[in-house]
């Protein structure tokens, strides 16, 4: 496919699928199904830019990311020739024209499909996750397949393909989703700018699926949270709790939060600004005031544990060290 970018991760069945396709065999309609956080929208967006880009080439997808079309796309700008829309289409709604995050009246949707392409050539519209808010929006899409517009692409996502009206599904061409690997997910996250270790866990509790590892590694940063937070709070009340916060995974987290208490605790005393963690604000303004020496010494061991962290030292010797310091400076 000569020196034109095709960057999509995953989706090698997808690829070959249009890889053999030319401009004379693209269908006017395609229905992306697969699971959520697969790449289906960020295929389509691929293909979009490959149909609008002005680079010769054999066959359909591709692009050379230095056209003024593909110029558009690289700035994250409008281009006149392709529609993204995500979520329910509706009708019988007062048409207000479409803003980001609106439902797309299914009228604003044909006149958009029945306007000329901007640049004389192709117009693609991607409808990400679609469904239908009533029967009426989805016979309205119908128009566009009894008189498909010429040089038109439409492009559809769901999860649920059969959820689609059969008569529009009968008239377009499924191409389907598999689940990422596990190598995929991580060079997603990657190229997110997660860091190594959220990376390589959110990998493997992805099951393939992006949506699914960043929901994991959220899910499991808000508990870390709650859990160093009650640890901290049973130090100080000068308890032993078991430091089940602190694994491999989990103690870099841990001890940012750690360290984000701490600086709580000096500036609701002090009066320095707001805190980072306003829901424990309350609990906190109930600690002991210590000494501003001690409180130093505090964000030192923390220090000294975040280092630690990076090295083969037991993730629960380095919370030791926190749950040490603590106690001693309240002796
Ligand atoms: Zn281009």
């Amino acid at each position: 496919m000569n020196d034109l970018a095709f960057d999509v991760i995953g989706a090698q069945g997808p690829r070959e699928y249009f890889e053999h396709l030319t401009s004379e065999t693209l269908a006017h309609a395609y229905v992306f199904s697969g699971p959520r956080g697969v790449g289906k929208k960020t295929f389509a967006r691929r293909l979009a830019q490959s149909l609008l880009c002005r680079a010769d080439k054999p066959g359909v997808i591709g692009y050379d990311d230095t056209c003024a079309s593909c110029a558009l796309f690289r700035a994250g700008a409008m281009h006149p020739d392709f529609l993204e829309h995500e979520g329910a289409l509706r009708i019988g709604e007062r048409d207000a024209g479409v803003r980001l995050g609106d439902d797309l009246t299914a009228r604003e949707l044909i006149r958009r499909l029945s306007l000329e392409s901007y640049s004389g050539g192709m117009r693609v519209l991607l409808l990400g996750d679609l469904e239908f808010s009533t029967h009426h929006a989805g016979n309205a899409l119908l128009k566009f397949f009894e008189e498909p517009p010429r040089g038109v692409v439409l492009i559809m996502t769901t999860i649920s393909p059969e959820s689609l009206l059969p008569t529009i599904r009968s008239r377009t061409i499924e191409v389907r989703f598999p689940l990422l690997s596990q190598r995929d997910v991580a060079e997603i996250l990657t190229r997110k700018g997660l860091d190594a270790r959220e990376c390589e866990n959110g990998a493997r509790l992805a099951h393939g699926s992006v949506t699914r590892a960043l929901a994991a590694i959220e899910s499991q940063e808000a508990s870390v949270r709650t859990q160093v937070a009650r640890w901290f709070f049973d130090v100080v009340a000068g308890g032993t709790p078991e430091e089940g916060w602190a694994s491999r995974e989990t103690l870099d987290a841990g001890l940012e939060v750690l360290k984000g208490l701490v600086r709580d605790w000096i500036v609701l005393r002090s009066a320095q600004g707001p805190p980072l963690f306003s829901d424990y604000a309350e609990e906190l303004r109930k600690l002991p005031v210590l000494p501003a020496t001690h409180m130093s010494a505090i964000l030192d061991r923390v220090d000294e544990a975040q280092r630690l962290a990076q090295t083969n030292v037991s993730p629960t010797m380095v919370s030791e060290i926190v749950r040490m310091a603590l106690a001693l400076s309240l002796l």
